[in-house]
């Protein structure tokens, strides 16, 4: 039943996003539309995928929801900022994919929720400066070093984007999945409705253990086996399963500064 009221509700929004267009949000104007919707179960739960096009750059930023989320309240939301070698390949130079698996796998499990897959990758460099950042680290230098050598401000992410997809879906309201409260105060800023915050907590695991036995947790950074810090991608540290009150407490202290 819910199933068929999601597909009706969003027959009509696709409708109506056929000529939508408006001033846009934040500082580049941005404005979506949602362009396409289809089933997608998958390990983590059985989702929908919806493809929403922009007016800025063409990149084809998507939601994934769990439940009907179409005008619905206090509905869990986390914002995911792609990360092709971390989401897709697995590389342990950052724990994007955990954080993404993370929230698949905690939404999966919820009536409804909400995870929107930002096509910002590299905290919005893009691909390839971000594999050029992570070249000037193997020759030394810090994650900003190497942002601003290559002519870039140490995060170029916006959740702009985030908050016009959000009214796309007539959500009203969302419980944030973040650790950080600077995501809530953009998003509020751009007009979403943020009710609470949902801490955002992973499983132990073999990749991420080390955060709990190192000074990552203090740093609120991974650090690799060098000792060399590795790119924050996502902008908020996942709290994990089994960390100190003390870990936590430090870990918030860096992440909200
Ligand atoms: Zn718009
Ligand atoms: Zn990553």
């Amino acid at each position: 039943m819910t199933t068929t009221s999601l597909h009706e509700q969003m027959e009509v929004i696709l409708a109506e996003n056929e000529t939508h267009d408006c001033e846009g949000i934040g500082k580049d104007k941005i404005c979506v539309r949602v362009v396409a919707m289809a089933e997608l179960p998958s390990r983590f739960g059985d989702f929908h995928i919806i493809a929403f096009e922009n007016n800025r750059d063409g990149k084809e930023h998507v939601a994934i929801i769990k439940g009907n989320v179409i005008g619905a309240e206090d509905v869990p939301v986390r914002l995911h900022s792609e990360c092709l070698t971390g989401d897709v390949i697995g590389s342990l130079r950052c724990d994007c994919r955990d954080q993404l698996e993370a929230a698949l796998k905690m939404i999966g499990q919820m009536d409804k929720g909400i995870v929107l897959y930002l096509r910002q990758e590299g905290r919005g460099i893009g691909l390839t400066n971000k594999i050029r950042a992570y070249s000037l680290q193997d020759e030394g230098m810090d994650t900003v070093e190497a942002n601003l050598a290559l002519g870039f401000r140490d995060d170029e992410r916006d959740y702009a984007v985030a908050a016009h997809m959000l009214m796309s879906l007539k959500v009203h309201s969302v419980r944030l999945i973040t650790n950080n409260p600077k995501k809530i105060q953009q998003l509020t800023d751009y007009g979403v409705k943020v009710n609470v915050r949902i801490p955002h907590v992973m499983p132990p695991n073999e990749h991420n253990l080390f955060y709990l036995e190192t000074k990552a947790a203090k740093s609120g950074h991974l650090i690799d086996f060098h000792g060399k810090q590795h790119l924050k991608e996502q902008d908020d540290r996942a709290i994990i399963e089994g960390m100190s009150e003390e870990q936590i407490r430090l870990l918030e202290e860096e992440t909200w500064e």
